[in-house]
């Protein structure tokens, strides 16, 4: 059996981060184990590859939920990165930190710490070099404004129009609508994989295995001590002197946990797993953002007039192998922001956004990112940023090769609901604004201004979806009675094991999840570090 230091568990978002900073100084003996393949392919360092990795097997979980009970029986699709990178590497480039208020509320649940005024060097340490050395590891954070698609100034001309906060320039952090900032790097995909771990792999303290996957923890005692994994058929088992750091995502963490024996004691015993500890808040609140899209017919052509039929596909193609601009480069996400529902709220509670191109989500979560609608189109979509429902994610057999259930309850809080209408009543507002009027060459498909509010719900219920921001399943927190981790990220109850990824977010973040997970995991590794030294 081999040892190392440290083992990091799962090459997304969150472990090439520590997977870098643990191995910066050159004194630790890291191993990261990531069940997916290298993120060296084409499709995913293109940024348009979104929609082909949204459905690839070789580079996606796939996970289906549970049939959920607020949305009519309706089982939501839910990719998840597996490959270096994880989500990171599958997901839509969108960079924002959310709103200093998320992690406000992170340390005022007990959580010292994680403040934004505690958490904002580690973003600003993430985004920029420092100065001395501007070749050290970082995140590239575009923005790419100026090639956006024409249709972005109209949009923010209807969110003027419509009282809302807009802002031309783009934002990190806080209310507005703006151009999305995206995480590329001379138009291509600059995931955590390719900025910090691609670094990282040139030191000999690095091992990285892909293909690893990993069953299950073993302790001694309380005590972490191995990990046990699989590869090309083979099973093996690698020890840390040190610690392991589980960084599996937010379905990945709590299932590896659960069928290490720490859960809930009495359910792993029916099913067959012995309880290391008794910890029945792994795998508990999960929470997602769910939201719905609303399709318009255009009078000025879309995306959908470039991808949706070949020479326009080879226009873009060949403008980007040229000069790696055009809408490949791109996110398919272009603007977009947080705002308030409501002016009587004291902080935004909504998140819209515009896609200059328009295609369908079905049942059965194929979406058709490259064969846009027929027609030309845009998308006008909003989600909840603090939804209050709560979810789980639960291993349903002893067997790691099996997947867990999702069950995320969208909708089931009340407040929720009440959310989603006030929501969608800003958008018929912005429906109405001359400057979307102008634009249409149809009626709205889904006419939110003749429609009741029970309309509007069972719209919401019938065609909504994720917006791929699970998070909270192994959540942070000062007592063991209510969380999984404490605010130095160690797991409650045992020793040598910490979770480092979007499962430990005490609450949900406003906006898109990538950043706050990378900055979560930035700060992990200086705590871990420092416990080090101790
Ligand atoms: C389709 C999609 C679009 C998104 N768009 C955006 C966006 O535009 N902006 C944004 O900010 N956020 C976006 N997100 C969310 C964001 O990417 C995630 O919140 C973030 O990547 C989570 O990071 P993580 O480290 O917690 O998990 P991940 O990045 O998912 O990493 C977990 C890693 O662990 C590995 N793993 C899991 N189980 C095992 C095991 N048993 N053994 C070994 N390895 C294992 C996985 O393969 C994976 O590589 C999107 C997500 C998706 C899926």
């Amino acid at each position: 059996m081999r040892e190392f230091d440290y083992i990091i568990v799962g090459g997304g978002s969150a472990g090439c981060v520590l997977a870098e900073k643990l191995t910066a100084c050159g004194r630790h003996q890291v191993l990261l184990l990531e069940a997916g393949p290298s993120d060296r392919r084409f499709w995913v360092q293109v940024p348009i590859g979104y929609g082909i990795l949204f459905q690839q097997k070789a580079v996606n979980w796939m996970y289906n939920s549970d049939p959920v009970p607020g949305l009519d029986g309706r089982v939501i699709y839910h990719p998840r990165g597996k490959v270096l990178g994880g989500s990171g590497s599958i997901n839509a480039l969108v960079y924002h930190r959310g709103q200093a208020g998320d992690y406000d509320d992170w340390a005022a649940a007990g959580n010292n710490g994680w403040s934004y005024a505690d958490v904002m060097p580690h973003f600003e340490q993430l985004e920029t070099p420092p100065q001395d050395d501007p070749r050290a590891p970082h995140l590239s954070v575009t923005d790419n404004s100026a090639d956006f698609h024409p249709m972005g100034r109209d949009f923010l001309e209807i969110c003027r129009q419509g009282q809302l906060p807009v802002c031309e320039a783009p934002t990190r952090e806080g209310p507005g609508i703006t151009p999305y900032l995206t995480t590329t790097r001379d138009g291509q995909r600059c995931s955590s994989a390719k900025a910090f771990l691609r670094p990282a792999m040139r030191r000999r303290n690095l091992t990285v295995m892909t293909g690893a996957h990993v069953s299950r923890i073993g302790f001694e005692g309380k005590r972490a001590q191995t990990v046990s994994y699989s590869r090309n058929g083979q099973d093996f088992k690698a020890r840390a002197g040190a610690e392991i750091i589980l960084a599996a995502g937010a379905v990945g963490s709590p299932q590896i946990l659960q069928l290490s024996g720490v859960g809930d004691a009495r359910y792993l015993q029916s099913i067959g797993i012995r309880s290391v500890h008794n910890a029945p808040h792994v795998g508990q609140h999960l929470q997602d953002h769910y939201g719905i899209n609303y399709i318009f017919k255009s009078k000025q052509k879309t995306l959908n007039d470039v991808f949706g039929n070949w020479p326009g596909r080879i226009m873009a193609g060949m403008e980007y192998v040229l000069r790696r601009s055009g809408p490949l480069s791109l996110s398919v996400n272009q603007l977009g922001g947080l705002v308030k529902s409501s002016t009587a709220l004291n902080r935004p509670d909504t998140q819209i956004y515009m896609n200059p191109l328009s295609y369908q989500t079905s049942q059965k979560g194929k979406r058709k990112l490259m064969k846009p609608d027929s027609f030309s189109g845009f998308i006008l979509g909003f989600n909840s940023c603090r939804p209050k429902s709560e979810g789980t994610v639960t291993i349903t057999s002893a067997r790691p090769g099996e997947l867990p259930s999702i069950r995320p309850n969208y909708l089931d809080h009340e407040d929720d609901r009440a959310e989603a209408l006030a929501m969608a009543r800003l958008i018929e507002r912005l429906m109405a604004t001359p400057a979307l009027c102008d634009l249409l060459a149809d009626e709205p498909m889904t006419p939110l201004d003749r429609m009741d509010d029970d309309a509007v719900l069972a719209d919401f219920r019938q065609r909504g979806g994720t917006v791929f921001h699970l998070c909270g399943t192994c959540r942070m927190g000062p007592d063991a009675a209510s969380s999984v981790v404490d605010n130095r990220l160690r797991v409650h109850g045992v020793e040598g094991l910490r979770i480092c990824d979007a499962s430990a977010f005490p609450n949900i973040t406003s906006a898109n999840t990538n950043a706050p997970t990378m900055m979560l995991a930035h700060r992990a590794a200086g705590m871990i570090l420092q416990d080090r030294q101790r």
